[in-house]
């Protein structure tokens, strides 16, 4: 039988249909609603090489001596044409499509499914390929292209390292029905933080991207699920929902004006959902955070898990319970994840910098700059060198990150503060010493790395954040441990964002405006420089690319003020991007051609930056306000305020300023004031490298970055008083205002405002409350 469809599985097919298939076979047969799909066994895959008679060369072109990385290469090359060029036999393809036609001619889902479970993951490395949206005139190749997957050169050289046969190893592929959703959402079957029996669900119209990703504040129901009493019912603002786009793809839209505060889920609704979370959660015998959609009236299970915020301490038996049902669950994707614990036999503890709050478990995914990243799903821990601004959409499935490279301010750190994933950077070799497939525990307070699950611990998140929770439960928000109300302050209290995905979730937080907001994010993902952007598709694009990007951030807090940076990121970075071999290199991009420097060296460039501006506040963006990075001197700033002149921008009607982050800037400050500014914000990140001369992402001197040291202070103590002399607002943007001892230096010395990371910004509205009471305190003692 080439095919199976989910209901005919049993437990005697592991080894045909494949770890993910099975657990989605045995969640059908526990009377859960997944979506329909059908697996081609692993026996189709076996007729077809032995049938076409491709087998032999096959697996003899792929015996090759696996440290000769040119014969690897060339090895999986030809193994994969040999599979996707060869024609499949008649009967393979007439039963496929006699399967697809079954289900309803509508667009599927493809993936692999790992066969073989003697073998570690790892021997199917690079298989984990899933594509969306597969058509009928597709879905033969994508299902060859599955099996190619097999021979992938991380796949092979791992099968022989390890002495595996790759004759040995089989795969099976699951064809599955793609919901269209009308709703969507979450639901936490239990509280995730007493695990007393009260159900949470959000929901929000159209697919779950939206929820997932943070791009909408979902609707809110709190269910007693004892007394199945409603006992609360959140209606949030929803602007843009995510639908199935014209070529198949997921295309964000704004939601009719109608349906923007329209009650999601109705009663009746919101008990069929409980009883599919109880129905998962008793297969499971443990609480589970459950992705759901809503089609056509029919109840859709996509994706579950187990809750791992539960505090041990309130439900003192959960930990047992977790495990036991995350070892049955098989692999960590497709539809219904059943957790994908495993025990390991080597130990490995690795330790980097804690850069992003959370503790969680979830299983290893080791990803270069060429990698496919649909590899990566939901729940994984993506272990990388360093992350790029193209990896942010798998980032964002991401349950954790960990890199070798960088510190607090770098790519990884400032995205997955932003998504709310823990994160911990500066792991050294950890992309070489951990191994796909392999189930780690991250903690990315502590900034540990360690093998197996901790599920049992105590996690330090407790609640639901409405933007954050759906995609990340274990993430931990320091904020929420404080009271939800925000605390009244004389200092403003904002934050910074670097990716517009993140605008409504950093709205969330109550701050009281963007103190920086970075457009290199809205640049870099475009993968092209600015030059090469420019070229392939002209002027006006890239001046509507950044446009968008902004109007977001500035949609989701107006009237609260956005500080928009100019471009600020240095020439290595650029160099990664199509353009990039027209790019200078450099020996130390970190003191070289980057900010205001590479602006009035590029005023045409700059200049397309500067309409930007222009058009957002044509738009009605008065709350848009620019700021220079990187300045030196005044010099720097009379330039810049030329070229703003000369876009129509009028410096004396709008609200702009600079970056201070060199000692030149700071030492300089009074002929910056003279040149006629509103604010300046601290960038304690390149303050702190170019006054004590330690280079911010260079981990042999990460010991020596200290932004509270006394020359870095002593610096911003006097430019806050030039600057009150000058009725110049003065902020901080970098990373160092999170820090409690900064804050309480800068309240101390009557800075405007603090701009903080979204997971900080409510610690730090507190700490400056303490801080300003106990200056009142004194002034009347
Ligand atoms: C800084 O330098 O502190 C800052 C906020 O800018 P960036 O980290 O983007 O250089
Ligand atoms: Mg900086």
């Amino acid at each position: 039988m080439p095919t199976l469809w989910l209901d005919e599985i049993g437990a005697d097919d592991l080894s045909r249909v494949g770890g993910k298939a099975a657990s989605l076979g045995e969640l059908t047969a526990a009377g859960l609603p997944v979506p329909s799909a059908f697996v081609v066994t692993a026996d189709t895959y076996r007729s077809f090489i032995e049938e076409t008679e491709i087998d032999e060369e096959l697996f003899e072109v792929v015996d090759v001596d696996s440290d000769d990385s040119a014969a690897l290469a060339e090895a999986a090359e030809r193994a994969q044409e040999l599979i996707l060029e060869t024609e499949a036999p008649p009967s393979v393809k007439e039963d496929l499509l006699a399967a697809y036609d079954e289900m309803g001619d509508a667009d599927v889902a493809v993936r692999s499914s790992a066969t073989a479970e003697d073998l570690p993951d790892a021997s199917f490395a690079g298989q984990q390929d899933t594509y969306l949206n597969v058509s009928r005139a597709d879905l033969l190749r994508r299902v060859k292209e599955c099996w190619a997957s097999l021979f992938t050169q991380r796949a092979i050289y791992y099968r022989n390292e390890q002495g595996f046969d790759d004759a040995a190893v089989d795969i099976a592929v699951v064809v599955q029905q793609m919901v269209d959703a009308e709703k969507s959402g979450v639901m936490f079957t239990s509280h995730p933080s007493t695990g007393a029996p009260t159900a949470i669900l959000e929901a929000a119209w159209g697919l779950g991207e939206a929820v997932v990703s943070g791009a909408v504040s979902p609707d809110n129901y709190v269910v007693d699920r004892e007394s199945e009493e409603i006992e609360e019912v959140t209606v949030a603002d929803k602007k843009v929902m995510c639908v199935r786009g014209e070529d198949g793809e997921t295309v964000e839209r704004s939601v009719p004006e109608e349906k923007r505060n329209e009650r999601v889920l109705s009663p009746e609704e919101i008990h069929r959902l409980i009883d599919v979370g109880e129905l998962v959660e008793d297969h499971y015998d443990t609480p589970q955070d459950v992705e759901w959609a809503i089609f056509e009236d029919e109840v859709y299970l996509l994706q579950s898990r187990p809750i791992t915020t539960i505090d041990e301490a309130v439900e003192g038996e959960e930990a047992d319970a977790a495990t036991a049902s995350a070892d049955e669950g098989g692999e960590a994707s497709g539809v219904a994840d059943g957790g994908a614990m495993q025990s390991q036999t080597d130990d490995v503890r690795l330790t980097g910098i804690g850069s992003s709050p959370g503790k969680v478990t979830g299983e290893v995914r080791i990803v270069s700059k060429l990698d496919n990243l649909d590899k990566v799903e939901e729940g994984d821990i993506i272990v990388t060198e360093m992350t790029t601004p193209d990896m942010v959409p798998a980032m964002k499935r991401a349950a954790g990150i960990v890199t070798d490279q960088g510190g607090m301010t770098s790519h990884a750190a400032i995205v997955s503060r932003e998504l709310g994933v823990p994160a911990v950077v500066g792991a050294d070799d950890a992309s070489d010493r951990l191994r796909d497939g392999q189930i780690v525990t991250i903690d990315g307070d502590m900034g540990t790395v360690e093998q197996g699950t901790e599920i049992a611990e105590t996690e330090e998140s407790t609640e639901t954040d409405a933007n954050a929770g759906a995609e990340q439960p274990a993430a931990a928000e320091p904020s929420q441990q404080h009271s939800p109300v925000k605390p009244m302050t004389g200092t403003e209290v904002k934050v910074n964002v670097s990716i517009p995905e993140a605008a409504e979730r950093a709205a969330a937080t109550g701050a009281d405006g963007v103190g920086l907001l970075r457009i290199e994010h809205m640049i870099l993902s475009t993968n092209k420089t600015p030059a090469r952007y420019v070229e392939d598709h002209g002027e006006r694009a890239y001046v509507d690319e950044i446009v968008e990007g902004v109007r977001s951030v500035a949609e989701a807090f107006y009237p609260r003020p956005v500080r928009v940076r100019t471009l600020d990121a240095p020439s290595d970075e650029f160099r990664q991007l199509q353009g990039g071999e027209d790019e200078p290199s450099e020996h130390n991009p970190m003191l070289g051609y980057r900010g205001i420097r590479r602006s009035l060296d590029r005023p045409g460039e700059f200049k397309l930056e500067l309409r930007a501006f222009e058009r957002l506040y044509e738009l009605g963006y008065d709350n848009v306000e620019l700021m220079l990075p990187l300045v030196t001197d005044a010099e720097d700033v009379l330039r810049a305020k030329a070229l703003m002149q000369e876009v129509g921008i009028d410096p004396e009607k709008r609200d702009w300023g600079v970056m201070v982050e060199t000692p030149a800037s700071a030492l300089c400050i009074e002929e910056l004031c003279e040149a006629g500014l509103d604010f300046v914000s601290f960038g304690t990140n390149d303050l702190t490298q170019y006054t004590l001369a330690v280079d911010r992402n260079n981990g042999n001197v990460a010991g020596r970055f200290d932004e509270l040291h006394p020359a870095v202070l002593d610096l911003m103590g006097k430019v806050i008083g030039t600057c009150r002399e000058y009725d110049v607002a003065t902020s901080i943007c970098g990373q160092a205002a999170s820090k409690p001892e900064m804050v309480q230096f800068l309240v101390d010395e009557g800075v405007t405002s603090i701009s903080a990371n979204i997971d900080a910004v409510r610690d730090v509205q507190h700490e400056v409350k303490r801080v300003e009471q106990r200056l009142l305190l004194e002034s009347v003692r």
